[in-house]
């Protein structure tokens, strides 16, 4: 398709004037013998000289790097994680991640006294359902307000020292390295500061004042649309 001369020896005047190529390749149309008497068929692709195409098709894709690149600068980061967009706060749906085989989400903890860090892995379907399903009976009731339970995490106790409730997830300090995900399936994500929640929210046009059991609900029902977006039969987030 991209090749195909008639598609920009089509083109109107305007575009000829911007695009130096197109005219080329006009201007070489124009030169071209007349098609044969009826019918008449259309220019073969393979008109133009091979010089010509080359210098068009490296003209549009290095237009298409440029856009590219323009493009990732504005938001396409590289993925922090495996299971993660290159665009802060937002991730893909858990039937995407599971297509693209990512079923476990990871992430570190360590232990507030002693420092032992230990890795914890979350089953992604199992524990997104029961996460979801618990919020779905119990939303009425929250009020748009975060509970107790998640305002305050009942955290791991520590192996290494016997500490209750000591490990505390590893919350990255740059913001846009945050593991959201993991935080989100662990119901960890109280552990966040309401700037690292503000973040989050602003990152993904929820409401972001009010005080910390606001921001953080709206983070939770966010995460639950994200991973299923509404669709006429599941949840309305
Ligand atoms: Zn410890």
């Amino acid at each position: 398709m991209e090749g195909k001369p008639t598609a920009a020896g089509s083109r109107d005047g305007d575009d000829e004037q911007q695009d130096p190529l197109a005219l080329t390749l006009g201007s070489i149309y124009a030169a071209a013998p007349p098609p044969p008497p009826s019918p008449p068929p259309p220019p073969p692709p393979t008109a133009a000289p091979s010089s010509v195409r080359r210098r068009l098709n490296s003209g549009r894709r290095a237009a298409r790097v440029v856009k590219a690149r323009a493009d990732a600068a504005v938001h396409h980061e590289p993925p922090p994680f495996p299971w993660a967009t290159g665009r802060p706060a937002r991730h893909d749906t858990v039937e995407a991640l599971l297509r693209r085989g990512v079923t476990t989400v990871e992430g570190h903890a360590r232990c507030k006294r002693c420092g032992a860090r230990k890795a914890i892995a979350y089953g992604l379907e199992a524990k997104f359902r029961a996460l979801r399903d618990h919020i779905v009976a119990n939303r009425h009731a929250m009020n748009d307000r975060a509970p107790d339970a998640w305002m305050y995490p009942a955290l791991p106790d520590c192996d290494a020292c016997g500490q209750k409730g000591a490990v505390w997830p590893e919350i990255a300090a740059d913001k846009r390295g945050v593991n959201w995900m993991f935080l989100f399936l662990g119901q960890m994500l109280g552990c966040c500061t309401l700037e690292q929640l503000k973040y989050f929210c602003q990152n993904t046009g929820r409401h972001r004042t009010g005080a910390k059991n606001r921001v953080l609900y709206y983070a939770y029902i966010e995460m639950c649309n994200q991973l299923e977006p509404f669709d006429g039969m599941a949840p309305h987030w």
